[in-house]
């Protein structure tokens, strides 16, 4: 079997480490937090000394780390400790699974190649829960051959897997994807507020919408308010779930690949200045969809469960019932 070296055992990491070791690789890890080698040994991933030791012995190294920085940091290594790209052997398939912006991603695959090496960049989507089953979607970028050789190891973490073109792509894709699901999650909830200010019940615009074309992730899976979808985070006082400084994470970096670029995204950019203010806000720990308070509030509507909710006012004429079609 490959032997893979897995730096970063943290919230996706960790349990993406152990579902390669339930599927039979030999897994060496490291993170720089004791509890995370703590509960990755449990699971019967080899913890090695330092990064560089993990790497040295490894066929492909991933990196599941929290930003571009730490990637760069750790393929680099610094002046008291050897980096990853050092470390390893020559040929090494290296594959970073962190979500990080499109250049430093190309800057690290360059690095890597130079040192003698391959590199792919896979991201993912599909959180911890997905990580926890093995049901997480990546999308590669890097070389045909060289996805091929990863797809054993992506497959036993994850369920849909997309190679999307050259060193970077990966991140572009979910760059895009992730500037679709701010921006809807922000629509959708301003659609429930200002329902609830017409006098609309949660579950008749929900009957609706679900059914309409206004039908998306952001409604009929991550339904931002309680009630229509038991299971989103709504229902649970809005604990992620993606969190809200997630969410901005990621449209920051799609900002930084707008302004690259230059196109007119004046939706991702407003979309991500409201996700920063949520994230800085209340919003840090709490599911992106709790963008929705946010907006209710700047609306100087009342939040919910708020007292006003009995008094004559349109909300008040909001019902639970079904409403048919
Ligand atoms: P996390 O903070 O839980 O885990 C990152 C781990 O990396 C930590 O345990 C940290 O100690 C470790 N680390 C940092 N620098 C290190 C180094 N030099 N050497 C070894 N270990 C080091 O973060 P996470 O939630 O697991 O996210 C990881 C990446 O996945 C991020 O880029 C994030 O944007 C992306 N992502 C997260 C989610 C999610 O729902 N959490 C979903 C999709 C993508």
């Amino acid at each position: 079997m490959t032997t893979i070296a897995f730096i970063g055992l943290g919230h996706m990491g960790g349990p993406m480490a152990e579902n390669l070791v339930r599927r039979g690789f030999p897994v060496t890890g490291f993170d720089l937090d004791p509890a995370s080698l703590e509960r990755a040994a449990s699971a019967g991933v080899r913890i090695a000394d330092s990064a560089a030791d993990a790497a040295s012995d490894a066929e492909i190294v991933i990196t599941m780390l929290p930003a571009g920085q730490h990637v760069l940091a750790a393929y680099r290594g610094d002046g008291a400790a050897p980096g990853l790209l050092a470390a390893a052997r020559p040929n090494t398939l290296f594959i970073d699974c962190s979500t990080i912006s499109v250049a430093e991603e190309q800057l690290a695959a360059r690095e890597a190649i130079a040192a003698g090496h391959r590199a792919l960049d896979a991201p993912v989507s599909g959180g911890v829960l997905g990580a926890e089953n093995a049901g997480l979607a990546f999308m590669v970028g890097g070389a045909a051959e060289d996805y091929a050789e990863a797809l054993p190891v992506l497959e036993a973490m994850g369920a849909r897997i997309v190679h999307c073109g050259a060193h970077g792509l990966g991140q572009a894709a979910k760059i895009c994807n992730n500037l679709v699901l701010g921006i809807s999650q922000i629509a959708v909830g301003e659609a429930f507020v200002l329902g609830e200010q017409l006098g609309l019940s949660h579950q008749a615009l929900y009957d609706v919408m679900s059914n309409s074309s206004g039908q998306c992730w952001a409604l009929s899976t991550n339904c931002p308010v309680p009630g229509p979808v038991p299971t989103s985070p709504a229902n649970r006082d809005y604990a992620p779930g993606f969190a809200g400084a997630l969410m901005a994470k990621d449209l920051g970096l799609a900002q930084d690949a707008i302004e690259q670029t230059g196109v007119d995204a004046r939706l991702g950019l407003l979309a991500r200045d409201m996700f920063r203010a949520f994230a800085d806000g209340p919003g840090a720990g709490r599911d992106f969809s709790g963008i929705i308070t946010t907006i209710r509030e700047a609306s100087g509507a009342a939040p919910l469960g708020a007292p006003e909710d009995t008094a004559d006012t349109p909300r008040r004429r909001a019902t639970t019932e079904r409403t048919p079609l």
